[in-house]
């Protein structure tokens, strides 16, 4: 089977399309179809290889990827097929958390993959979601989204995590959302909703 992905061939210059064998699932590895992957800002600096500092300063985010590569990291799809090792059901909707870590260093020990020092993050180090497949290397990092809309539910992986941090900053006190944003997304719109007048103008 063949993937077809929108790929950063060189930086600065528009994606063309690749299209390659899909990889073939391993141990707890899963292969998702994708639905929807949505374009984070992140994504148009990654493109042109840095970010802009200010005061004409850049930050150069070149290193650690090998072109082409497959940006996009807000993810949700089908489950295609998954490896032997791995907990999903072929044909579940999903979305897919990006953040992924090495497993391996302090901050994956407790949990925080998305400053692991190595990362393997979706669209970011590894090729992510701009194409017709991705390959997940575990199925934790695949979440129901029912009954949310795979925009949606793909957007919620970057831009919805972001929300949620901010008002876990902003509010320490106030246990609005338990486990992580895939519990009940309505909640975290209604609540950064409700919540908007008391967490400043720069939110
Ligand atoms: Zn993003
Ligand atoms: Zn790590």
């Amino acid at each position: 089977m063949q993937m077809h992905r929108q790929s950063l061939n060189a930086y600065g210059a528009p994606l063309c399309e690749t299209i390659v064998e899909a990889p073939q699932p391993q141990g707890t590895e899963a292969l998702v179809r994708i639905v929807r992957c949505g374009v984070c800002h992140s994504d148009l600096h990654m493109q042109d290889g840095y970010f802009l500092l200010g005061d004409g300063k850049k930050l150069d985010v070149q290193a650690g990827r090998t072109l082409p590569f497959t940006l996009g990291h807000e993810i949700a799809g089908l489950v295609e097929s998954i490896g032997p090792d791995a907990d999903a059901e072929p044909g579940a909707k999903v979305a897919v958390y990006p953040w992924i870590g090495c497993g391996r260093c302090a901050a994956c020990g407790v949990g925080d993959e998305n400053i692991c020092t190595a990362p393997r993050h979706l669209g970011i180090t590894v090729d992510g979601g701009f194409a017709t497949h991705v390959l997940v290397p575990h199925s934790r990092y695949l979440i129901d989204y029912a009954p949310l809309t795979p925009g949606y539910a793909g957007a919620l992986m970057c831009s919805g995590l972001t929300a949620y941090a901010a008002l876990k900053r902003r509010l320490p006190g106030l246990n609005v959302m338990g486990g992580c944003c895939g519990t009940d997304h309505r909640h975290v719109e209604q609540m950064a909703m409700a919540c908007k007048p008391l967490w400043g103008q720069s939110n």
